[in-house]
């Protein structure tokens, strides 16, 4: 897949992994006609509504919060939430762990979650990547179009289209060269 130089994360084989870049759909509540983002700390698609039901904001154990990715909005800012599972696994975790062994632990969980945090730049900035090629490749695809009926000659062997009224009209308002 074009601007896709990373393989599927953990737990992805490649076919899940193409299939989830291009399916629109969320992972919650299955839904093909709202609009997801893909969360890549969570390994999901989701439409807004599940993101806020399957996140929490508080009452999140500070050690865990230390240790887990927080999602990042729209705005490309990370979110206060946690994804409300992942924070349950964690804690499970670490409360079965040894108290004398708590602190160890949580330093190697916190070199993971380094680790990922690189991984999950990695993966955004191939998100934006393609995101763009994929508006370029489309504004590509109208421009010739515009470019073959530009070609159209009428009876007389007049052109058929002035390109620079198809670029103004209103049909065509989504053809933005900038
Ligand atoms: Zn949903």
């Amino acid at each position: 897949m074009p601007f896709r130089e990373m393989g599927p994360p953990d737990g992805m084989n490649e076919r899940e992994y193409i299939r989830f870049l291009i399916e629109n759909k969320c992972y919650f509540c299955g839904s093909k006609n709202r609009v997801t983002r893909i969360y890549w700390e969570r390994k999901v698609r989701s439409c807004i509504k599940c993101f806020k039901d399957n996140t929490v904001l508080e009452g999140i154990d500070n050690r865990v919060k230390l240790i887990l990715q927080r999602p990042f909005l729209q705005n490309g800012s990370l979110s206060n939430r946690f994804w409300r599972d992942q924070v349950e696994a964690k804690y499970a975790e670490l409360c079965s762990i040894d108290i004398k062994d708590q602190n160890e632990w949580i330093y190697e969980q916190y070199q993971l979650s380094n680790d990922l945090q690189r991984e999950i730049a990695e993966r955004r900035r191939e998100d934006v990547l393609s995101r763009e090629n994929q508006r370029s490749q489309r504004i590509q695809g109208i421009s010739d179009k515009l470019d073959l009926m530009c070609e159209e000659k009428d009876e007389n062997g007049s052109e058929k289209y002035q390109r620079y009224l198809l670029e103004r009209c209103p049909n065509g308002k989504f053809y933005d060269k900038n």
